[in-house]
């Protein structure tokens, strides 16, 4: 089926854990097991650096890193390309004072970017809402290891953004719950529909109430007193989901108080080509600052960043 052809087309993705090693290591590490530094479609033996995400490695879709000694270590973590860009594109700050959130964090790989980027020192606060991905989440950070983050089981929404404990937090990652459109292996419920009518009116619904909440999330973490900066993102292909929820929040009343805006182009992984939708923004211009991943046409699902600064100008670049 076409979710599959599209898998087909997009490497496995492995991000390096440098808390634990280094990607040099992780090179030698492949390299001495056989494999060689070539396109990752072309053998099941060849593997890359990618150009976009530093740390991150390409292998063949083929290739199954489940019995892998260092992925079972935590050295190693299965991450799809475009799921690597929030954490890199909120880019949090180095320092044992720095702090950060991690809104909706199960099954944690982007904590675990997030707590790697910040060299294990800090502190994240990475709140989960639901119990069993809760569970997940907490087994996923004690194997990769990392210490800077303190789990909460918590609906983010209930969270008190005046609470002296989050005085501090200047950095906030929120990837809520999505349709899961961009995953290529579940495009095939898209295409083919016993009852099209009401599949597309249910499916209206559902984009209808994710958005709402989706809007909800950004709209709260803007309520943070120290929020320097935001990343939302989702692994989606609606514009409902995207461009339309970020519209909403830069004309939010939350967004207006603090003083949020989209953060330059320059500063949102300039090198990517694919960008937001122009048609969907208030402001065309403004979709430069928007990131795009088309599935199996970018070798990654598909998957959608944006990034808001308080404070922030639109870079000349992008108007
Ligand atoms: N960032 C995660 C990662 O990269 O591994 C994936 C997050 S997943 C897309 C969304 C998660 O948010 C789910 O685990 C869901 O249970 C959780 N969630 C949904 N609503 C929430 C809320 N109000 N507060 C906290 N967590 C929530």
């Amino acid at each position: 089926n076409a979710g599959d052809e599209r898998a087909e087309r997009i490497p496995r993705y492995v991000r390096v854990n440098t808390s634990l090693c280094s990607t040099e290591d992780a090179v030698e590490y492949f390299t001495s097991q056989g494999f060689r530094v070539a396109d990752p479609l072309s053998d099941s033996k060849a593997f890359s650096k990618d150009g976009h995400i530093p740390d991150l490695l390409a292998f063949n879709p083929a290739f199954r890193f489940h019995d892998d000694s260092w992925y079972k270590s935590g050295k190693l973590i299965i991450q799809d390309k475009a799921s690597c860009f929030p954490a890199y594109v909120l880019n949090p700050p180095l320092g044992d004072d720095r702090v950060a959130i991690d809104a909706t964090s199960a099954p944690g790989n982007k904590t675990s970017h997030l707590s790697a980027l910040m060299q294990n020192r800090g502190k994240i606060f990475a709140f989960e809402r639901d119990k069993t991905r809760f569970t997940t989440l907490s087994k996923m950070l004690s194997i990769a290891k990392c210490e800077n983050v303190e789990p909460i089981r918590a609906d983010f929404l209930t969270v008190d953004p005046m609470d002296s404990q989050y005085a501090q937090v200047t950095h906030i990652l929120v990837d809520p719950s999505c349709s899961g459109s961009g995953i290529v292996n579940r495009l095939d419920h898209l295409l083919e529909s016993e009852n099209k009518e009401e599949t597309d009116q249910n499916e209206l619904d559902r984009l209808q109430k994710l958005s709402s909440f989706q809007l909800l999330m950004i709209k709260h973490a803007m309520k943070f007193p120290a929020a320097q900066k935001i990343v939302y993102s989702t692994c989606s292909i609606h514009a409902e989901e995207n461009e339309r929820v970020v519209q909403h929040a830069l004309s939010s009343e939350e967004a207006k108080v603090a003083g949020f805006t989209l953060a330059p182009s320059t500063s949102v992984l300039p090198s990517w080509n694919r960008r937001g939708l122009p048609e969907e923004m208030g402001n065309p211009s403004q979709a430069a600052s928007l990131i795009r991943c088309v599935p199996g046409e970018d070798q990654t699902n598909g998957f959608f960043v944006s990034c808001f600064v308080r404070g922030g100008k639109v870079s000349s670049s992008s108007m």
